[in-house]
């Protein structure tokens, strides 16, 4: 039942649903198998979630949503960076996801503004391609999940780039194929279906491939690579579910 309504419901109603879902989630999935380092909550074991295609078992926190790659982004921000130990840095966050804004809002050291193109829950909405705010102002960006998106993603990381300081860093995670070298586009899939075959997903225009890095490189990002399994020991990957081969990039405005 719930694995049929994961993968039926869009993602936004499932986020409502799960405040419901909350109040008895942790008794249903009452455990030490797993645990989520975002909600500090352990359990027999996480939902299933993805479509027919990309269906995955046991990655989805019955708490607060988390997938995999919320979970490893979480622990290399507490483990690995100075997010919640610098004295004061100027965050942005776009397209911000919902496991995380409540969290980085409360943060006292943290100067955190969202914005989104239409979101309700950013502060600000604006075109990626044209941010409508002044040079060299944060330390942190988050992007996550929207190159594969937008028209132009280097105009876009440019913009980002441009926005943050020097010495800052920003994650623009997207989805990748490790099996293709390059990044696949053409401009002749457009329909909903045939984008979903192609490139995963309804509404992505584009599938990174390896090269992914490159693109950020090609922004003007020095990019450092963060693997999971050299962090993180077979018994942690495992508890905290997180992604094998999953690389988290780090890209530096230097
Ligand atoms: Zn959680």
């Amino acid at each position: 039942m719930y694995k049929y309504l994961l993968n039926t419901l869009p993602r936004p109603l499932l986020i409502r649903l799960s405040y419901v879902f909350k109040f008895f989630a942790p008794w249903l999935y009452r455990g030490n198998a797993v645990t989520c380092p975002v909600c500090e909550r352990s359990f027999s074991k996480f939902l299933s979630y993805g479509s027919n295609v990309a269906h995955r078992e046991n990655v989805l926190c019955p708490y607060d949503l988390t997938l995999e790659r919320h979970r490893l982004m979480w622990l290399y921000l507490k483990h690995q960076s100075n997010f919640f130990t610098a004295e004061q840095l100027g965050v942005l966050h776009i397209a911000p996801e919902q496991c995380f804004l409540p969290l980085f809002k409360k943060q006292p050291n943290l100067k955190y503004l969202t914005g989104d193109l239409e979101s309700p829950i950013a502060d600000i909405h604006f075109d990626l391609h044209e941010i409508p705010l002044e040079d060299n102002r944060f330390d942190v960006v988050f992007c996550n999940h929207v190159m594969e998106h937008v028209k132009d993603p280097i105009q876009c990381m440019r913009e980002i780039y441009r926005v943050m300081k020097v010495g800052g860093w920003a994650i623009m995670q997207a989805p990748q194929d490790f099996n293709r070298e390059e990044t696949y586009e053409n401009p002749a899939i457009t329909s909903p279906e045939d984008r979903e075959k192609h490139f995963w997903q309804k509404d992505h225009v584009r599938l990174f491939g390896k090269d992914y890095p490159r693109w950020m490189e090609k922004a003007g990002f020095r990019v450092e690579e963060f693997d999971l399994n050299k962090h993180f020991s077979a018994q942690e990957i495992q508890r905290y579910r997180l992604m094998q081969g999953e690389v988290l990039y780090i890209a530096h405005k230097n």
